[in-house]
């Protein structure tokens, strides 16, 4: 199979250069050349088939020429160590629990799943891979999680001093081995930008092989799909018809899903349920596409006003924006109707943690305005994982899970560094 990139569908790259790539060189996003479609008997008996059998058919239909099927096992079975089960919340509605993981939110099966592919495509080669992230939480646990103890890479994060929550610093700044977190004098954007200048500098790309396990990298993008499949086999066999809500911020999670879709799997809409973030749902209502300045909400891990998976939802509808405007229906709530439903599902017996509620609003507004539906929300993260918000809202304190409260007991080891690229490249070239 070979990737385009979604600037010029002539640029078309390998497996291989895709995955340790992660951009195309125009900036453009890679997609598979084509979207293979799963036959319909396959579908039709997903319900008797486990997680990790339903990864391995889904999987071999988009990798089988450019992998042999032991790799594609020991990948499917690297990253499914963990369920994704479907909750019933109420009546026709469905909580897709992605936070089983050890870092409980979804990003761990794109992380693991873009690890160990990694590992396999340079398993014949001597170079040694350094994986360069910057983070402001979320990504930085997910990639040190899903990357650590891996042969041949090594994992360099560029975090914002004082600018993560403890929990979230706790997870990629405890772990050593082939985990390095640099702490940075700066912000979020710094730690971004001396990331950029290090893939540009000539120096450092002629010595190292640099690499971003960046969320927009097909090894972290095509193995979400696998739990719409999963969860779309646990659904009851009603007649109804079924649609999945996905809260989204930068767009890959709702991408992944669609690309389910286009594969066969018979979902017949989806809800793209952003914050006031909401460039999406305000294009898919009929504005124009305006990408705009971030704004802050307690649903952090969305505050994004320029979706980089945006490209990609085109593509998967060829191009033609009346199909994807027809598929996908835009929602946006403020933080006060994020906490009213936080607290309104509480009250009936299940805890939401402030994306997971937006994406449940979604649905619920969804099925309201369209009969004959029975519908799944993505709970994205564990309620704990944003601890203080969902205490405020709910006014209790939630006990952390087990594997949260462990990553506190370990001891935070970071390397401190100025808000300065030449610090950061006299460091990475006297390490390697
Ligand atoms: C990253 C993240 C999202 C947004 O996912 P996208 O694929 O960027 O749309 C939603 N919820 C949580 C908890 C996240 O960490």
């Amino acid at each position: 199979m070979k990737f385009y990139s979604t600037n010029n569908p002539q640029h078309q790259v390998s497996l291989s250069e895709a995955v340790i790539k992660g951009l195309a060189p125009d900036q453009g996003l890679y997609m598979p050349e084509r979207i293979p479609v799963l036959s319909k008997e396959f579908i039709g008996k997903l319900h008797e088939k486990s997680f990790k059998e339903i990864g391995y058919e889904v999987i071999s239909a988009i990798f089988s020429e450019d992998l042999t099927e032991d790799q594609i096992h020991s990948l499917v079975d690297h990253t499914l160590t963990f369920d994704a089960p479907i909750v019933e919340v109420e009546k026709d509605v469905y909580s897709l629990e992605l936070f089983h993981g050890p870092t409980l939110a979804f990003k761990d099966f794109g992380a693991r799943f873009c690890s160990k592919l990694m590992s396999l495509l340079l398993a014949d080669s001597d170079k040694q891979v350094r994986v360069l992230v910057a983070t402001s939480g979320d990504t930085g646990s997910a990639v040190a999680n899903g990357f650590l103890g891996v042969e041949g890479v090594e994992v360099i994060i560029l975090f914002p001093k004082g600018k993560v929550s403890e929990l979230q610093e706790k997870q990629f700044t405890t772990l050593g081995q082939n985990i390095t977190a640099l702490e940075v004098d700066g912000v979020f954007d710094d730690c971004q930008r001396m990331v950029k200048e290090a893939f540009l500098d000539p120096d450092l790309n002629e010595n190292l092989l640099l690499t971003s396990a960046n969320s927009i990298n097909i090894a972290r993008w095509i193995p979400q799909a696998l739990y719409y499949f999963y969860a779309f086999s646990r659904m009851p066999k009603n007649g109804k018809k079924v649609v999945f809500s996905v809260p989204s911020g930068n767009f890959g999670n709702i991408a992944a899903g669609i690309l389910a879709q286009r594969m066969g799997l018979p979902i017949d809409h989806f809800v793209a349920a952003t914050n006031v973030n909401k460039v999406v749902p305000d294009y898919l209502r009929g504005a124009e596409f305006k990408a705009m300045a971030s704004i802050q909400t307690i649903s952090n891990s969305m505050d994004v006003g320029n979706p980089s998976n945006f490209p990609r939802l085109l593509a998967l509808f060829g191009g033609d924006e009346n199909q994807l405007k027809e598929y996908v229906k835009g929602y946006f709530y403020s933080d006060q109707e994020t906490v009213a439903v936080m607290q309104e599902v509480f009250d009936s017996g299940y805890t939401l943690d402030p994306h997971g509620a937006v994406g449940y609003k979604g649905l619920k507004d969804f099925i309201g305005e369209n009969s004959g539906y029975q519908g799944v929300f993505l709970e994205t993260a564990h309620p704990g994982k944003f601890r203080e918000t969902v205490e405020k809202a709910l006014d209790l304190k939630l006990t952390l899970p087990e594997r949260l409260a462990a990553f506190m007991e370990g001891e935070k080891k970071v390397k401190p560094i100025q808000n300065d690229f030449e610090e950061f490249k006299t460091y990475l070239r006297l390490k390697y």
